[in-house]
């Protein structure tokens, strides 16, 4: 199941304010329509329609490879160590105050990834596999 989120986006062409559907969260075994999307980088794609000008999300999206437990999450602006250790943190609060989660969160290996051309070895991976 994709998760979504209405957001407000500003055109960076021409300052117009308009809402878009930004996605959070992604199921690999679900939605194999939106690998190609996450390959390219281009998974949070949104179009001003003012001026028709095409801006992609800095946003991060959380990838569940399931059948695998692993957790990635997609952050291109992750670029530091202590980003990477802030998001780790995040998800380790939101396991810990969910009993199910808790529970297989545990076992789940989490990784948090700034750089397109590693996912993108991750999800070529899961496709060989999978697919
Ligand atoms: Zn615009």
């Amino acid at each position: 199941m994709v998760g979504t989120k209405t957001v407000e986006v500003t055109c960076e062409k021409c300052n117009k304010m308009y809402e878009a559907e930004a996605i959070d969260h992604i199921d690999l075994h679900d939605d194999r329509s939106l690998i190609r999307n996450l390959k390219s980088g281009k998974a949070n794609r949104v179009q001003c329609p003012k001026c028709k000008k095409v801006m992609y999300l800095k946003r991060s999206i959380v990838i569940n490879f399931e059948p695998e437990s692993k957790i990635v999450v997609f952050d291109a602006s992750a670029k530091t160590k202590a980003a990477k250790e802030e998001l780790q943190k995040t998800f380790a609060s939101v396991v810990a105050f969910n009993e199910t989660l808790e529970e297989t969160g545990n076992e789940t290996e989490f990784i948090v990834l700034h750089d397109l051309a590693s996912l993108k070895r991750l999800l070529e991976q899961y496709l060989k596999v999978y697919d």
